[in-house]
């Protein structure tokens, strides 16, 4: 196998994971469409048993997804909640955990109405203030949860300083890195034990899979990861292994182009009339542009925004642009609109939500990879509607 480690990231997005398949040269590692696998003798497997716990493409994809995240070990999920599931698995009931109060909607309806009920204890606290984060820790705190960028307010956590309360307390920090992906922030190298990815978003990039990933370094960890994926069993199928391997590829370059329309946009939507606020961590206003700028390698393609009307013109805005098509999720090479309060944050109870800082007008944008003046046109003239 070719060793990657004095490769840059570009390099290793394209070759992760991939070797040339051993019978026939294949340079892409096919897709095994199989779910069992013949062995020469009982209880002796030639690789695999079973592909509920392991398959070829699938392997292919955990060892890419870790290489990019700089960790020793992957593991691939149905999905992205199917993944932050796992690891609150290692919990029992009884422990505590400190989460951000800026989470993907989904991961804080999985806490509060999942776990809760089985005994798992939840403080919500904001983690951009370290301070904030250690004064919640319990006797049986067990894990820190956090995202950066927040999602949908893209507020910036500085992973270094939550890492240090963490492993001052001998807890568990898992970050979510599925807006920032491994091509702008590694989690690991600052001090994080768990990074969790919603593959369907940026890894694969193109917007026809649900996934999930959970990278760590630590071989323990791993192991009882790994038990927890096969026995619980919320693995992706070899085909949507295969997609999202192949959008992985092109990961480094999509995040570039990402990247520099996003920021662009920021910069207009900034300059706009009918605009009150802009939450991107790019803009050097931004409260946490100077921790991002240290931490994050560019500023991601994620950008939301309150305007002047509030909700009315919120919600008018989603339905007048054409390029940007009204869709939840975000990571596509298309770019998307929507409207928080309403879609993806529509599981977090209005006043929690307001206490959290999300304006009920609030709109979020997915900002894709087409040609900037096209995106920024669509703006323009959707603006110019409201
Ligand atoms: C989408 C998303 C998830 C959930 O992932 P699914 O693949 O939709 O299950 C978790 N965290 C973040 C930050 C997300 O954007």
């Amino acid at each position: 196998m070719l060793d990657l480690g004095p490769y840059g990231f570009g390099t290793k997005a394209v070759r992760a994971g991939t070797e040339p398949e051993p019978v026939t040269g294949a340079i892409m590692t096919p897709v095994f469409q199989t779910s069992t696998y013949v062995q020469p003798r009982p209880a002796e497997a030639k690789v695999h048993e079973y592909s509920r716990t392991g398959n070829p493409t699938r392997d292919a994809l955990q060892t890419a997804i870790a290489t990019l995240e700089g960790g020793r070990f992957g593991l691939s999920f149905g999905s992205g909640m199917a993944a932050i599931d796992a690891v609150l698995r290692l919990l029992d009931a009884g422990d505590h955990v400190v989460a951000g109060d800026d989470l993907y909607g989904g991961s804080y309806r999985l806490f509060t109405k999942v776990y809760a009920r089985q005994g798992v204890e939840f403080s919500f606290v904001d983690p951009s203030d370290p301070a904030a984060v250690k004064a919640a820790l319990r006797p049986t705190t067990k894990l820190i949860w956090i995202e950066t960028p927040t999602n949908p307010l893209l507020r910036i956590v500085d992973i270094e300083a939550v890492a240090r309360v963490a492993a001052e307390a001998k807890v568990l920090l898992g970050v979510d890195n599925t807006f920032a992906t491994p091509a702008l922030q590694r989690p690991l190298a600052l001090g994080a034990h768990v990074v969790v990815h919603s593959t369907t978003k940026y890894l694969n990039g193109h917007a026809d899979v649900v996934g999930g990933a959970v990278v760590v370094d630590d071989p323990a960890l791993h192991q009882r990861l790994a038990f927890i994926q096969n026995a619980v069993g919320a693995v992706p199928g070899p085909w949507d292994c295969f997609l999202t391997l192949r959008g992985l590829k092109t990961l480094h370059l999509r995040m570039e182009r990402h990247c520099d329309n996003a920021d662009a946009v920021a910069r207009f939507l900034a300059e706009q009339p009918q605009v009150t606020k802009v939450h991107f961590p790019g803009l050097p206003a931004h409260p946490g542009h100077a921790v991002a700028a240290r931490q994050m390698r560019r500023m991601g393609g994620m950008i939301s925004f309150e305007l002047k009307g509030g909700v009315p013109a919120g919600m008018a805005l989603c339905t007048r642009t054409k390029l940007f098509q009204l869709a939840e999720s975000l990571g596509g090479v298309e770019s998307l609109i929507e409207h928080p309060a309403s879609m993806t944050h529509a599981s977090v109870a209005p006043e929690v939500r307001r206490a959290a800082g999300l304006a009920d007008g609030l709109v979020r944008l997915s900002v894709g990879v087409e040609d900037q003046g096209d995106l920024i046109d669509d703006l323009a003239q959707a603006l110019a509607g409201v």
